[in-house]
C-alpha cells in the first residue's frame, strides 16, 4: 500500500470536525455516492439535508429495490416525498427488505391503498386549528406547527396531508398571530413547538420563535418535538445547544422507533442536549414489523435510558390514509405494555395511547390490573399473573 492510499484511508474514517466519530462501513459506502464529499461534509446538516436521497435513481444505487419499493418511490407525491439524509440512509440494510429503517424510510406501493377507515387529518386537527398553525385541544398547552419540512418523511406520518418541502405556507405573520393568541390566552402555560420538524429551521429562526414564547409572561416552558435527533444528528451542533441553553427549562420529545436509530452519533448528539440541562422524552409510533413486537421494543427503551431518554409514548399508528401495512392490532400494543411494566426498569415503561380519530387527543390503553371491583374490594393482578386485594378505607 502506498502512503497516499494510507493518508486516504485515515481520512475516511476520522474527520476533524464534529464528534470525531468514525465513519461506519455503511457511511464509507454511502459516501462515496456523492463525488467529492469530504468528512467535513458528511458532519454538516446543511450538507446532509442538501444531498437527501429523492429519486429512485439515487436509492437504486443504494439498494436493489423489491417490487413493491420501486412502484412506492415512483409514485410517491409532492407532499410526504422520499427524502432520506445520507446519514440515515447509511442505517439501511440493503440486504433486508424488512430492514426497520428502510420500511420508515422507503416508500412502498401500499401506501396508495387506503380503506374506509382511514383518514386524512387522524388526529383531527385541523378542526382543532385556532389560528394556522396553532393546536389549542387541551386546557393549558398547545401544538405550534411552525414548519412542514422534516430531514426524513417517516411514511406512516400522520402529518402527512401537510409535511414536505417547498410549502412555504408559513412566515414570520402566521407566526405572529399564533403568539398573539397564546398572548391572549393566559390557560396557556406550556407551548409545544412541533412542525414538520422545528429542528429543519435555521438558528436564529428557531431562537425567534423559543424566545418569543417564552417572552410571554404565562408560559411556564417550551417543549420542542423533533426526530432530527435521530435522523439528522449533526444537526445538534454546539451553536444550538448554547442558544437551547438560554431558555431553560425547555424540554425535547424525540421520535425513535428502533434501536439501530440510536448510533454512536445520536448518543453524542443526545448527550449534548442533556449535558444542556435538557430532559429529553421518547415516542414511538408502534409499526407493523418495525417494532412491534415486546423484545424490540425493550431494546429500544433500554438504549434510551442510556442516553437520558425517558420513554414517554407509544402511539398506536393512527388511521392516516394509506397506513394499513403499517397498524398493528390494539392488542398487540396492550401486549407490549404488559411484557414491559414490572419486568424492567420503570422508567422504561411509557405510557401506550391512542390519539382518539376525529380529535380525542391522547386516550391511555392500559392491561386490566383490575381483576375486580366490588364495594371498594379491589382484585389486583400483579406483574406475574398474581393475585392480590386492597379494600379502601372507611369513614
Ligand atoms: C400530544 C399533544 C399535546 C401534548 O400532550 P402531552 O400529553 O402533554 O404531551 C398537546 N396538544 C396536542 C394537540 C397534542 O396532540
Ligand atoms: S418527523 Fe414527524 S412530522 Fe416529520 S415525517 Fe416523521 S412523523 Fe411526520
Amino acid at each position: 500500500m502506498s502512503p497516499v492510499t494510507t493518508v486516504i484511508k485515515e481520512d475516511m474514517t476520522h474527520s476533524s470536525a464534529g464528534p470525531n466519530i468514525p465513519l461506519s462501513p455503511q457511511e464509507q459506502r454511502v459516501i462515496k455516492l456523492f463525488p467529492g464529499a469530504t468528512l467535513a461534509d458528511w458532519e454538516d446538516w446543511r450538507w446532509q439535508i442538501r444531498n437527501r436521497i429523492r429519486t429512485l435513481d439515487q436509492i437504486s444505487k443504494l439498494m436493489k429495490l423489491t417490487p413493491h419499493e420501486e412502484r412506492g418511490v415512483k409514485g410517491a407525491g409532492d407532499k410526504l416525498t422520499m427524502s432520506i439524509p445520507p446519514y440515515f440512509a447509511a442505517l439501511i440494510d440493503e440486504k433486508d427488505p424488512g430492514c426497520p429503517i428502510r420500511l420508515q424510510s422507503v416508500p412502498l406501493d401500499y401506501e396508495f391503498e387506503t380503506t374506509p377507515d382511514e383518514m386524512l387529518d387522524p388526529c383531527g386537527e385541523d378542526k382543532s386549528s385556532v389560528v394556522h398553525g396553532l393546536v389549542h385541544r387541551y386546557p393549558d398547552r398547545v401544538l405550534f406547527l411552525v414548519n412542514e419540512m422534516c430531514a426524513m418523511y417517516c411514511r406512516y406520518c400522520t402529518r402527512s396531508r401537510m409535511v414536505g418541502d417547498g410549502n412555504h405556507t408559513l412566515n414570520t405573520s402566521t407566526y405572529d398571530a399564533a403568539l398573539n393568541y397564546i398572548r391572549e390566552h393566559k390557560e396557556v402555560r406550556d407551548v409545544l413547538i412541533s412542525g414538520g420538524d422545528p429542528l429543519t429551521l435555521g438558528d436564529r429562526m428557531l431562537e425567534y420563535l423559543i424566545s418569543s414564547v417564552k417572552a410571554i409572561p404565562h408560559v411556564e416552558f417550551v417543549r420542542i418535538g423533533t426526530r432530527i435527533p435521530v435522523t439528522l444528528p449533526q444537526r445538534i451542533t454546539p451553536e444550538l445547544i448554547a442558544m437551547f441553553k438560554k431558555y431553560s427549562p425547555l424540554w425535547m420529545s424525540v421520535h425513535f422507533n428502533h434501536a439501530v436509530e440510536v448510533t454512536p452519533r445520536v448518543k453524542h448528539a443526545c448527550n449534548m442536549i442533556a449535558d444542556a440541562g435538557i430532559p429529553m422524552g421518547s415516542q414511538t409510533v408502534l409499526l407493523r414489523g418495525v417494532n412491534d413486537s415486546p423484545s424490540v421494543m425493550k431494546k429500544l427503551f433500554h438504549e434510551l435510558l442510556k442516553i437520558r431518554v425517558r420513554p414517554y409514548y407509544i402511539y398506536q399508528c393512527d388511521p392516516i390514509v394509506g397506513s394499513r401495512h403499517f397498524r398493528t392490532t390494539v392488542e398487540t400494543g396492550i401486549n407490549i405494555i404488559q411484557h414491559l411494566r414490572g419486568h424492567t426498569t420503570g422508567y422504561a415503561v411509557p405510557t401506550y395511547v391512542i390519539d382518539g380519530p376525529g380529535g380525542g387527543g391522547k386516550i391511555p390503553i392500559s392491561p386490566d390490573y383490575v381483576v375486580s371491583k366490588e364495594n371498594g374490594r379491589y382484585t389486583l393482578r400483579n406483574f406475574a399473573g398474581g393475585l392480590y386485594t386492597y379494600v379502601d378505607p372507611t369513614y
